[in-house]
């Protein structure tokens, strides 16, 4: 199984290889902008825990956007589905960080997929604790997920994202005005721009999103993460918000619900099958990997895995 799964992956990754030049790096967070353009790498972990590994699948690299999926579990751990009198989860067809919407909707953003969103999921887990405790118990759910506690935020990309938060500066202070966020904009942003600067390898993050593709119980450690109810939630989420303005092309394409950040990570989940983590840093205009996804649409077409 391992051999054959080997196989499919490196030669869905290597029949796009030709496709690594396109694309440009994210550089709007300037510790993005110094990472090797030409990585590239991908995992698959299956439910039955068979992993299969492709070029520079164990190689730590800046999650960002990714970190909105265990942001958005913790927060229904935590409020339960009053958190969806805070943000919807429809498809918002703008970009990842658009305010237009926000003016339109009266600071309730699309989905917690978008910045907006995620910034909101950033309040609720404030409640009751300081930034630094609250990311702690962010950074204890990952690892208990990942059943991995090397897992870290890179302090470097964490402080470049800090430093040039303007527009999600924005976006908070404008949700504030419409008294959806309980916090100071200072805080919330403390906890979404760490969060996003959490570091992983492709094998730890298909790894840790694996009760995704088990109903809510990690297949390998029998722990409960989730309701079964809930993780179906989280995925039908990925399938519809999981690549800001481009998730309708992504599905189209790819047919499994996902989650992508301008890191140039995305992943996918195969209920009942497997997670799938890719990394190529080169994006497209909308903000996520160019190479990533063709490794994914050619990963899908070789393995038949779709859930349409
Ligand atoms: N930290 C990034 C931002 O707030 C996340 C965007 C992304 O990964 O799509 O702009």
């Amino acid at each position: 199984m391992t051999i054959e799964l080997n196989r499919l992956l490196f030669d869905a990754c290597e029949s796009v290889r030709g496709e690594l030049a396109t694309g440009k790096v994210a550089s709007y967070i300037p510790a993005l902008a110094r990472i090797d353009a030409n990585k590239f790498g991908a995992a698959i972990v299956t439910v039955d825990g068979a992993t299969a590994t492709f070029g520079d699948a164990r190689e730590t690299f800046s999650i960002q956007s990714i970190s909105k999926v265990f942001a958005l579990t913790q927060a229904l751990n935590r409020i339960g589905d009053g958190l969806w009198q805070r943000v919807q989860h429809e498809p918002s067809g703008n970009a990842f960080n658009s305010i237009v919407q926000l003016e339109l909707e009266r600071g309730i953003p699309r989905n917690p997929f978008i910045n907006a969103g995620a910034l909101v999921v950033s309040d609720v887990l404030l409640q009751g604790q300081s930034p630094q405790s609250c990311v702690a118990a962010l950074m204890d759910f990952l690892h208990l997920v990942a059943d991995d506690g090397s897992i870290a935020i890179d302090e470097e990309v964490a402080q470049s994202e800090l430093d040039t938060a303007h527009r999600n500066a924005s976006l908070a202070s404008f949700m504030k005005s419409f008294n959806n966020l309980e916090h100071e904009v200072s805080d919330v942003l403390q906890v979404y721009c760490r969060h996003c600067a959490i570091a992983m390898s492709c094998e730890q993050i298909a790894r840790s999103l694996l009760f995704l593709a088990n109903q809510g119980v990690d297949p390998l450690t029998g722990a409960r993460i989730v309701s079964e109810q809930r993780a179906r939630r989280i995925n039908s989420i990925m399938m519809l918000c999981g690549h800001y303005d481009a998730s309708g092309s992504f599905a189209f394409r790819v047919g499994l619900p996902g989650k992508s950040g301008v890191g140039g990570g995305i992943v996918v989940v195969v209920p009942g099958v497997a997670t799938i983590a890719v990394w190529s840093p080169r994006l497209n205009a909308s903000g996520n990997s160019h190479t990533g996804a063709a490794a994914l649409e050619a990963i899908a077409r070789a393995s038949g895995w779709n859930i349409l």
